[in-house]
Order: structure tokens, then C-alpha cells, then sequence
């Protein structure tokens, strides 16, 4: 029987199952999908997440596509445009999640990969995996690394199919281009754009200039996703009207992906089982990024994990140290984000947009956090604050 079961091999599940072997727990990790194996996504983090976890460092040549020193938000008219120095590491998803799952493996843990895990049977002092090959694995902890469609949250009663309201539906491609044709569109500073409530929709769209490539996606909101594909082209079309694609770009890989942005679940821990990363809904709100969130919060996870190794078994009452931890780090963070995403999806966004145009430290805020390389969050009162204040200043000088 294994200590811990990690299902899931994206960057929560291979994060943990690094830790928890590399301190001598009996791990295995079960993934779907064969690696290496390309995740929909961006494939942007602040390059801080690289000092945090410095065995990455050792593999930068392996992942890294690039890093954005310069970030563009755009308002949904499109016609102010915020800006904003950031440092946001720029990867292909084939590439990062490999050299995780490479990292986790060194570590000697079993792994059962291109395997779905179907059914997890919870007893009184261990877990049953049952997967799709037929084979059943007993854990006495499951962790649940399994993402956004999370069948371990399912099973163990913490979180239900996420409602509309809390799923951005997503677009993305990684468009083949050459050095030149990336460098005169987006210069060496690899300058990225963010674009908010693209036609109107609640959602936000993106260029991340990589080397070899450049990714261009497009999220909204599942109430309004049935509005996407169209909403796609559009967003396509455009951006080769304004010279930011080329005319004969090939988008033949778009993809689809969901990302929980509606905040965190309401518990992610119950007897012998632990939620993290996306299957918890640990992403930003604002701008979808997760892998940060989902890392962090995989490491805050097996040193409770390992704290409570000794004790008979992990129940719930020494699990909801993970709670505390991740919660503390960046649950507030979460709030903050919901509260901007609801501002910045609203009928005000454009007119939000007009004030920040005329003050340069709500354009710094703005841009920073919007961002996937802010390490700050948003201070949403400091913003309301300030706008209020550029408002009064403008109106006085009338
Ligand atoms: C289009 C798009 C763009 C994004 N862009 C960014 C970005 O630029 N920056 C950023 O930080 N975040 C971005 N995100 C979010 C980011 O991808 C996630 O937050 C991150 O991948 C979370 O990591 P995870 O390990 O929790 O889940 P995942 O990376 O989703 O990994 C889950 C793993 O579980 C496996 N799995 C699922 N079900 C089962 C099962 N039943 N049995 C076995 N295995 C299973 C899957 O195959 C997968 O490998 C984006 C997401 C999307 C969809």
C-alpha cells in the first residue's frame, strides 16, 4: 500500500510527489495522459515562481521560452491601452510539465501513466484507485492533482461539476512563427497583451510572444460560452488586421480548455484526502493563471503530509493545517481578484479604463496585476481609491 496516491501529473500532482518521496514517503503518481503531454494554456508565470522552486533552475534550458518584460492591457473599446514593466516566464506546457514530471520521477516513485483513475472507493483506513486498465491501487492518502474536471473532488464529496458562473471556457493556440516575424511585432522585450471583455463578453484575451511561437487565446465566461467560437475568429481577424499576427498565421492546433475561476472550492480537505491546484479552483480570477497557485499550495500540502506521516492516520483534523496554509498565502489574494474580475467584466470597464489613462500609478496597478507576473496582488481598495481620487482631481480643475 502506498502513503500517498497522487492522481493527476500536471504541475500540483508532480510539485507534491517530488516532495513527499524526496522526504521518504511511498508515493505513486497516475496520470491520464502519456507524457509528454501538451496542456491547453498561455504557458505564462512570474519568473519568481523559478527562484521558488530552484531545482527548476537547473532545467531553464529545458522549458523556457522567453521571458515578457513588458505587459499591454487593452480596454474592451480598444482604445486605451494601459502599460506596465513585468517579468513573466513564458513556456510551453509539453515542455515545463515534462520536466516536472521528470523531477517528480527522479525521486523513484512508481508512476501509472496513460491510465484514467475511474473510481476511488474511500474505507476507514485506506483508499481503493481503480483504473481504466484494470488495475486497483491502495493509498492510505489520496491527493487530488486531477485538475478542473476533478473526479477526486467528486468522490470525495468536496466539489460537484463547477456551475457556469465559476468556468472561463477558453480557446488557445500556439501560431508557429519565425524570430523576425516575432521581433518586429513584439520587439526583444517579448511585449505581451491582455485584452479585457473582448466584444462585450466577460472574459479576457491574450498574446504571449514565445520563442518559435506565438500563443494567442481567448476566454469567457460559461454563461456566455456558446459565444466563443465566433468570438474567436473575431478576435483572430483582428489582431492580423493590426498587424499582430501574420496574414498567413497557421492556426490549425486551436484547442479547448475550462479554467475555475470562480474562486477557490469552500473546503479542500476531508479524511485521508487532500485537493490542489485546479480540482481545489485555485486560479486568479482575473487573469486564469494557476500553475503558481497550483505549485505553491502542492508544496503547502505535503509538508502537512509529512508532518502528520507519524501520527495513525491523517484525518481531517490534522489536514486542515493545508487549509490554514494556503489560505493565508493566498486566499485573500483570491477575494481581492473576485472582486476586480466583477469590476472589470462590468458595464464600467471602458469608463474605468478613461481614468487609469490619466494616472500613471493606476496604470503600474493595473497592468502589474493583471498580469501573471505580479507577485503583488491587487489592492483593490488602494484602486477604487486612487481612481476616486483622479475623478476629484478632475473634476476640481474644470
Ligand atoms: C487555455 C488556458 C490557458 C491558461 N493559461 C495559463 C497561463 O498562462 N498561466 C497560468 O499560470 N495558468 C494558465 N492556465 C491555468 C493552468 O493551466 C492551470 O491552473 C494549471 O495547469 C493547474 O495545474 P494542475 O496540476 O492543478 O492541473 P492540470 O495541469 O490540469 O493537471 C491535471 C492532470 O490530471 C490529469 N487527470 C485528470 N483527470 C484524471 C483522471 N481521472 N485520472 C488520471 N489523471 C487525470 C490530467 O491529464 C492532467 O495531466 C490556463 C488554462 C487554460 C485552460
Amino acid at each position: 500500500m502506498y502513503d500517498v496516491v497522487v492522481i493527476g501529473a500536471g504541475p500540483a500532482g508532480s510539485t507534491a510527489t517530488r516532495y513527499l518521496a524526496k522526504k521518504g514517503l511511498k508515493v505513486c503518481i497516475i496520470d491520464k495522459d502519456s507524457f509528454p503531454r501538451d496542456k491547453p494554456c498561455g504557458g505564462g508565470f512570474s519568473t519568481s515562481l523559478i527562484e521558488e522552486f530552484p531545482y527548476l533552475r537547473k532545467r531553464i534550458d529545458d522549458f523556457l521560452k522567453g521571458i515578457a518584460r513588458i505587459g499591454v492591457l487593452h480596454s474592451p473599446n480598444r482604445r486605451v491601452v494601459l502599460q506596465g514593466k513585468v517579468d513573466m516566464a513564458l513556456v510551453l506546457r509539453i515542455d515545463f510539465d515534462n520536466v516536472l514530471f521528470e523531477c517528480a520521477l527522479e525521486q523513484g516513485v512508481d508512476s501509472y501513466i496513460g491510465t484514467r483513475a475511474k473510481r476511488i472507493k474511500f474505507h476507514q483506513d485506506y483508499s481503493e484507485i481503480e483504473l481504466a486498465s484494470g488495475t486497483s491501487i491502495k493509498g492510505a492518502v489520496v491527493l487530488g492533482t486531477d485538475g478542473v474536471s476533478s473526479i477526486v473532488a467528486r468522490e470525495a464529496g468536496l466539489q460537484r461539476r463547477w456551475p457556469k458562473t465559476n468556468i472561463t471556457a477558453c480557446r488557445v493556440v500556439e501560431v508557429p512563427a519565425r524570430n523576425e516575424e516575432i521581433l518586429d511585432r513584439y520587439t526583444d522585450d517579448l511585449i505581451y497583451h491582455f485584452y479585457a471583455n473582448l466584444g462585450g463578453l466577460p472574459g479576457y484575451g491574450w498574446i504571449f510572444p514565445k520563442q518559435d511561437t506565438i500563443n494567442i487565446g481567448l476566454g469567457i465566461v460559461g454563461t456566455h460560452a456558446q459565444g466563443l467560437p465566433r468570438l474567436f475568429h473575431s478576435f483572430v481577424r483582428y489582431l492580423k488586421r493590426e498587424n499582430l499576427l501574420m496574414k498567413n498565421a497557421d492556426l490549425s492546433s486551436v484547442r479547448g480548455g475550462l479554467v475555475p475561476t470562480g474562486g477557490p472550492v469552500k473546503k479542500s480537505y476531508v479524511d485521508r484526502c487532500l485537493l490542489v491546484g485546479d480540482a481545489a479552483g485555485m486560479v486568479s480570477p482575473l487573469t486564469g493563471g494557476g500553475i503558481a497557485y497550483a505549485m505553491k499550495a502542492a508544496r503547502f500540502a505535503s509538508m502537512v503530509l509529512v508532518s502528520t506521516y507519524d501520527e495513525s492516520l491523517p484525518t481531517e483534523n490534522a489536514l486542515w493545517q493545508y487549509e490554514r496554509m494556503w489560505r493565508n498565502e493566498f486566499g485573500n489574494e483570491f477575494k481581492e481578484q473576485l472582486l476586480a474580475q466583477k469590476l472589470f467584466t462590468g458595464p464600467f470597464t471602458d469608463l474605468l479604463f478613461e481614468i487609469g489613462r490619466r494616472d500613471k500609478q493606476i496604470q503600474e496597478m493595473v497592468s502589474e496585476s493583471m498580469s501573471e507576473s505580479s507577485d503583488s496582488e491587487l489592492d483593490i481598495k488602494k484602486l477604487l481609491l486612487r481612481t476616486l481620487l483622479v475623478c476629484l482631481r478632475g473634476s476640481l480643475r474644470r
